[in-house]
């Protein structure tokens, strides 16, 4: 029998029709990528984005087709995002960061039709417009004066074309399932593969996400998303904050510490994400200037692991309560966030301290599981590690075009490539992602938890921990530091700083001072980068006898 219920396609159009019609003055505010501060609303923001979808489809676009956008947080993003995803073309996120190989790679694999850009990214385009085959309009997200610096043939002008084109356009009428949005992983192995998201699973993870054990974002919210639109589609924010009513403050292209704080205070911003290299910068930045976060009460920092410094410097210097999360482009990303359950929450706030560095629990719709390399489950008892595995509604299936082959275990999990413990009360942790964990002696050593706990030295500006080749126990651990401007450091300080922190067989076997800690295109160490640097280095114990 079937139920007696409306049926209502969950196609994310509504999202802002929702904002249009019950938030519709709402703020959204954008340092834009020209410089002055640009300020519109829901319900503007709606009217540009179905001129927008007028103009798509006089440019020739169907449902289906793929429209990138390469492009920083800002109002008129989000305007190209809705004017895509509202007819039914796919939204494809480039993140700009990426090598211009590889861009062109992803812009080829994707078969883009057209491409939204920033001023910033002109250049880029116009250097490999002719590896790009596909593209047949570039749009530049600016004004006809902003135009006047354009030096690209046939480019077009992103406020000429909403002027051109009428708000009549209807969205939506396909099925929830239709994709609509894709966003490629950054592949440490291979080549970048496309997540391809539909409707429906952006639609739930909006739903999920707007939770108040998830990231809780309510009308009432001011919300910054640092976390840009081309990195896991800002975790979501574009859509959780219309959505909820919340005013939504977008950076732009200015990340660095001063910027931030500026927009924080200026807008009276309550609500935040970022990676930990962002709010290390604004701490820094803080305590330079003796700055104050007056507005600010919630930040959410993932994509790589908090350190214990960040938590404890917003808490204890700002009252900032940071909240962790874990997850991936695969997982739309949120998989897991950090909040205290009712047992946790009784704890005193130094127990609490050890879940909040955990990357924390799974919300509805995320079944989390633990697994050895036998295939057998693991238990949850905080201690031991495995492969962790994730199934639900707003998780990849497959990549575009089957790239990798069939992603699935057979009980439909889906492998996250990183290695986790999860404890008594659902919190998991992760112990590294499985290529960087380091085999010595035939057990598994954490190089994330070395390396926070390193980040913690007075003296280091940022720390990573590789295995080095050693003839007795195959890997053992090298602490690389890059210390604060004008700082001097030695090996054994550090390892002091370790001492009792961790298990002694943990212990790296050398520390190297290095001038700088390489980061990739999503904010995160990049290890491939540093083995790389690091492979004709050789460990001062690895000269040891073997069985020694
Ligand atoms: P990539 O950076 O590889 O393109 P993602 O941004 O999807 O892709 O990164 C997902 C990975 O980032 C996870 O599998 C995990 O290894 C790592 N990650 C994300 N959040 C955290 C966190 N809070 N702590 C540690 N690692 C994290």
């Amino acid at each position: 029998m079937l139920g007696l219920m409306q049926n209502w396609p969950m196609t994310v159009d509504k999202v802002i029709d929702h904002a249009r019609d019950w938030h519709g003055g709402r703020e959204v505010v954008s340092r834009s990528v020209e410089g002055p501060i640009v300020r519109t609303t829901y319900a503007q923001i709606h009217e540009r984005a179905k001129r927008l979808s007028n103009a798509l489809k006089a440019l020739g676009v169907e449902q289906g087709d793929r429209v990138a956008t390469l492009a920083w947080n800002t109002g008129r993003h989000i305007e190209a995002w809705y004017g895509i995803m509202g007819i039914g073309a796919v939204c494809h996120t480039l993140n700009p960061r990426l090598f211009a190989e590889q861009l062109c790679y992803i812009i080829n694999h994707a078969e883009d039709r057209i491409i939204f850009t920033d001023l910033t990214f002109v250049p880029i385009l116009k250097a490999n417009l002719a590896n790009i085959p596909t593209v047949k309009h570039i749009v530049v997200m600016t004004d006809e004066a902003g135009m006047k610096g354009v030096d690209l043939p046939g480019a077009l002008c992103f406020e000429t074309l909403i002027a051109q084109h009428g708000a009549d356009c209807a969205w939506g009428g396909f099925d929830e399932n239709s994709a609509a949005a894709l966003c490629y992983t950054s592949g440490t192995t291979g080549h970048p593969k496309g997540v391809l998201y539909s409707h429906r699973s952006n639609f739930l993870h909006t739903l999920v996400t707007m939770g108040v054990d998830v990231l809780g974002i309510s009308a009432r919210d001011v919300v910054l998303p640092v976390v840009p639109m081309f990195h896991a589609n800002a975790w979501g924010l574009a859509l959780s904050c219309p959505a909820a009513g919340a005013k939504l403050v977008m950076p732009g292209q200015k990340l660095d510490g001063a910027s931030v704080h500026e927009l924080l205070e200026t807008e009276g911003v309550t609500f935040s994400a970022a990676v930990p290299t962002v709010w290390l910068m604004l701490l820094t930045h803080l305590r330079e200037t003796k700055g104050q976060l007056t507005t600010l009460k919630r930040v959410v920092i993932g994509g790589s692991a908090v350190p214990e410094a960040i938590v404890r410097g917003f808490g204890d210097e700002y009252g900032v309560d940071v909240t962790h999360a874990w997850g991936m482009t695969e997982t739309s990303p949120l998989g897991t966030q950090a909040t205290p359950n009712a047992a946790i929450a009784e704890m005193s706030e130094e127990a609490q301290l050890r879940f909040k560095l955990k990357q924390g629990r799974p919300p509805i719709m995320i079944h989390l599981k633990l697994e050895n390399d036998a295939g057998d489950d693991l238990p949850h008892d905080g201690a031991t590690f495995g492969k962790l595995k994730v199934r639900g509604p707003f998780v990849a299936a497959g990549y575009f075009r089957g790239d990798g082959g069939d992603i699935l275990d057979d009980q439909g999990f889906f492998d996250t490539g990183d290695v986790a413990t999860l404890d008594e009360h659902g919190y998991m942790q992760i112990t590294d992602r499985a290529k960087d964990v380091i085999k010595s002696g035939g057990e598994w050593i954490s190089t994330i938890e070395i390396e926070n706990i390193a980040m913690g030295h007075p003296k280091a500006a940022n720390a990573a921990v590789i295995g080095a080749y050693h003839p007795k126990w195959d890997e053992r651990p090298l602490l690389l530091v890059q210390l604060k401007p004008g700082q001097d450091g030695t090996k054994d300080e550090f390892l002091a700083f370790l001492e009792g922190k961790i298990a002694k067989w943990w212990t790296p076997d050398d520390v190297v001072f290095v001038d700088d800690i390489p980061l990739g295109a999503t904010g995160k160490i990049d290890k491939k980068l540093i083995r790389e640097r690091m492979k004709d280095y050789v460990l001062p114990t690895a000269g040891a006898k073997v069985g020694a």
